[in-house]
């Protein structure tokens, strides 16, 4: 059945709402009170505390759609956009949760009646993973759901020496809650290369991971023991751009109706034909997220979260002039994004004129250095021998042009090349140790670190990190 995105997530509400879930907005990408967490990256984030049982509310079950960004930290798959059909650096995350209420039996029964009832996915393609000794999960599908045993597969731990190391085992750290996983796949056909899961070539795109359930189950404590929980919960998560790939009928999740708004608006601006190239998919995930995180509040900077903004925004540019961009593109961008998302997200609207700025300022910066830069590369590169691109040369572009190390190493992956990250830290430190000594000596290296507050010589980007402050919110 044909939807478009907002369709879907409408429909996702309106079933669990009519299930008495509390339907619940979406939190903040930039993770409230939680600073292991670089950014939100799940729909549970924001109710981890009801999980713990630290934080009461006056409903049991609730409903979201939760934005996400996946890179950097602990799951991080920037590298993985424009490589994989489903993998994006921001997207969104709808879920169901059940705080000490239902457990399993219910959450699978309504995980099955969105997809088959609501979303219509014929059942055939649908094919299920419980984890290893989770006989109850198997059980609920086989015989409550009816799926076919040969359609269940157990998935177990990576290595016998580490239990619970496991696609379908959840936990949310060393200690405290956790629990299996029954995970939801979608077959997009044999004319796709790829494996069902647990098979070798599981990593590839035919097989699609599109639900997570999560049943959190234990509390494990510090021993390793497992206690079970005394009211068991459910947390799911299905990739909202996955499953609306599916109802528009189309493999890549960069086929569904907001990325190609996105990827059209791009390929008019810069005046290219070929709406598959792997360029415009990667501007159009990158304006998602870095829409989506200087509408939180992420200021491009040159650590922490700050940095990861700069980094992609950076990779955005650096596509766009692959594409052949002679001037200053990303930043019109967020007017696009806006269109299209804004009525989902009204930050996006009221931020507009702050992410405009923001990344024009960042573009502005990254062009006076970017073509140097790639000639400097292409020199070096006509050099090299063999497949590793010096850690020197890593640290060069980075030193004096601004680019991230990923960004080379994006570079190098198209070229079938590698980058020499232990070469590229010792530089780094060099650098530190070099700014350290000179401190003693008391020399001021630049002037406007003060603005920043720091005392360490933080090189190319930190002058630049000053200027953007200074542009953005002294205009
Ligand atoms: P995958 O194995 O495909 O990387 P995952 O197991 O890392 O996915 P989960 O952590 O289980 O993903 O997240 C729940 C759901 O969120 C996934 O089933 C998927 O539909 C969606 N999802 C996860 N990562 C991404 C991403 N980078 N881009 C788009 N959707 C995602
Ligand atoms: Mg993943
Ligand atoms: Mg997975
Ligand atoms: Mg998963």
């Amino acid at each position: 059945m044909y939807m478009t995105s907002a369709e879907l997530r409408e429909a996702f509400f309106t079933f669990f709402g009519n299930n008495d879930h509390q339907v619940v907005a979406s939190s903040s990408l930039v993770p409230h009170d939680d600073p292991t967490l670089l950014f939100t990256n799940a729909g549970m984030n924001q109710f981890k505390d009801c999980f713990l049982g630290t934080e009461k509310r006056s409903y049991t079950r609730a409903v979201s759609s939760q934005r996400c960004v996946r890179a950097g930290g602990k799951h991080n798959d920037l590298e993985n956009v424009g490589y994989t059909a489903r993998h994006h650096t921001f997207f969104e995350m709808l879920g169901n949760f059940s705080f000490g209420d239902y457990f399993k039996h219910d959450a699978i029964g309504y995980a099955w009646k969105f997809l088959t009832e609501v979303a219509k996915l014929p059942k055939e393609r649908l094919l299920v993973t419980v984890y290893q000794t989770d006989d109850e999960a198997f059980d609920i599908w086989a015989k409550d759901i009816g799926v076919p045993v040969d359609r269940i597969i157990r998935i177990g731990d990576k290595s016998p020496d580490k239990p619970y190391d496991s696609d379908n085992f959840w936990q949310m750290g060393d200690t405290g809650p956790c629990g299996p996983c029954t995970e939801i796949f979608y077959d997009h056909g044999d004319h796709i290369w790829g494996g069902p899961p647990g098979s070798p070539e599981e990593d590839g795109d035919r097989f699609i991971e599109i639900w997570n359930l999560v049943f959190m189950q234990f509390n494990r404590q510090s021993d390793g023991s497992m206690e079970p929980l005394p009211k068991p919960s459910v947390d799911t998560g299905m990739g909202l751009e996955r499953i609306a790939a599916i109802l528009q009928g189309v493999h890549s999740n960069y086929e569904i109706d907001i990325f190609q708004f996105l990827i059209k608006a791009t390929a008019a601006m810069l005046n290219v034909t070929d709406l598959q190239d792997k360029s415009l998919r990667v501007i159009a995930d990158h304006i998602r997220s870095c829409g989506f995180l200087i509408a939180d509040g992420v200021m491009p900077s040159n650590e922490g979260r700050g940095y990861v903004l700069r980094r992609i925004i950076r990779r955005a540019v650096r596509h766009g002039n692959k594409l052949g961009a002679e001037q200053t593109f990303f930043h019109r961008l967020a007017k696009a994004l806006a269109t299209e998302m804004g009525p989902a997200y009204p930050e996006l609207e009221q931020q507009l004129p702050v992410i405009e700025k923001v990344l024009m300022v960042e573009e502005e910066q990254f062009l006076r250095t970017l073509d140097r830069g790639l000639a400097l590369l292409d020199d070096a590169l006509r050099n090299l021998e063999g497949d590793i691109i010096p850690g020197e040369t890593v640290f060069k572009l980075y030193d004096t042009y601004g680019f991230p190390a990923d960004l080379t190493a994006d570079i190098a992956r198209e070229r079938g090349l590698e980058i020499d990250q232990q070469g590229f830290d010792a530089a780094m430190e060099q650098q530190r140790q070099r700014a350290k000594q000179a401190n003693q000596f008391g020399v001021d290296y630049n002037q406007s670190i003060a603005i920043e507050g720091k005392s360490e010589f933080t090189g190319y980007d930190g002058t630049e990190h000053a200027a953007t402050v200074e542009a953005v919110f002294t205009k």
